[in-house]
């Protein structure tokens, strides 16, 4: 099979309606730039799923950093896109503004410089995301460990994608295949979706990010419409039992917990967690719940299950935009609403 037949018969598929779920940040921002969805035809829908982890961050544990970053005596750590996510009445940014202490940095590593040279205050990394990120807080817990460094704690809204993926399925989501999460699956292994797929019926097609890869994977999927499979369109980097000595480094220091999704609720067995005896490296995860919008019209939560769009949201382009999001999905390069928003941009 050829690209150019893969694209053909993509553009001209007339068979049942085909809605077809990423539940990747970076292949819905890939999809995007590839001008993907131009090239299906009308009965294959995409859906962009929960695969954002700032997206999927609860308002709850944005409130709580910004709690922290006011306390005496705390910093707040964090990656760039976190600092805007609204939470119940404001961002990290807007609490920086004035006067919470809030350093950005590119790696958690970047964390153990910072703290070693303020030894008299207390640095809480924000550690969100999903498996892909996850050993790399743990290697931040080991060297803390190891150096015994006493002023880095954490602050958890780690994320695992097969349960909410689950989670998904079992609220009868109309979804006839899943476009499977291509940085994840590097380190869960493809195998980590089997169950889903079988239980459901449903294919899973672990993609890369080209523009190339992402249509053949489309191609399968519509191919093994109603067959429960796995399979694996990215093998130069994706195996079946994926990175084990990343995993066991994650094991080592965190334990499955039920974490809460920005729009979804809590859901078992979704999050990660400190072990006991590194809980007190923790700066109190595990009391975080509700999920309290900062603007009530925001449809985030629907727009992140694949039941509505972007553009069906009364602040799409009309008071929520980047530069002044109202809701998680339009805040990172990844959300749905950001994506769909520079296309409009693109397409004017
Ligand atoms: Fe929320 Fe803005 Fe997306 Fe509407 S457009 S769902 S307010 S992020």
């Amino acid at each position: 099979m050829t690209i150019d037949s893969v694209k053909a018969f993509l553009k001209e598929y007339d068979g049942e309606d085909m809605r077809i779920m990423e539940v990747c940040g970076s292949h819905t921002a890939a999809i995007a730039s590839c001008g993907i969805r131009d090239m299906l035809s009308d009965r294959i829908h995409l859906i962009s799923g929960p695969g954002c982890p700032v997206c999927v961050t609860p308002s709850s544990y944005i409130d709580k950093l910004i709690e922290l970053s006011l306390k005496p005596g705390y910093c707040v750590v964090t990656f760039g896109d976190i600092m805007r996510v609204p939470g119940s009445r404001e961002s990290l940014l807007d609490a920086r503004s004035r006067g919470a202490e809030v350093v950005m940095v590119y790696s958690p590593l970047d964390c153990i410089d910072i703290a070693e040279k303020s030894p008299e205050k207390i640095f809480v990394f924000a550690a969100v995301g999903f498996e892909t990120t996850a050993p790399v807080y743990a290697q931040l817990i080991d060297r803390v460990i190891k150096a015994g460094i006493e002023n880095i704690h954490i602050l958890t809204a780690i994320k695992t994608m097969p349960a909410v993926i689950g989670r998904i399925m079992e609220n009868g989501a109309p979804i006839d295949g899943f476009l499977a999460p291509g940085h994840v699956s590097v380190i869960t292994g493809y195998d980590a979706f089997s169950d889903i797929a079988r239980v459901y019926a449903i294919p899973f097609v672990v993609a890369g990010f080209t523009g190339e890869r992402l249509l053949v994977a489309l191609f399968d999927l519509v191919k093994n419409r109603g067959r429960g499979l796995v399979k694996n369109d990215y093998p130069s980097v994706v195996t079946r039992e994926g990175n084990l000595k990343a995993k066991e480094l994650t094991d080592k220091y965190f334990k499955p917990c039920g974490a809460v999704w920005r729009g979804l609720g809590k859901i078992k067995g979704s999050g990660l967690i400190l072990r006991e005896e590194y809980s007190h490296l923790d700066e109190g995860s595990v009391f975080l719940d509700e999920d309290i919008k900062l603007n009530k019209a925001c449809i985030c939560d629907r727009v992140l299950t694949g039941s509505k769009n972007p553009a069906e949201c009364p602040l799409f382009g009309r008071g929520c935009t980047p530069s002044s999001p109202q809701g998680a999905c339009m805040v990172s390069r990844e959300g749905s609403c950001f994506t769909h928003f520079v296309n409009d941009i693109r397409g004017k």
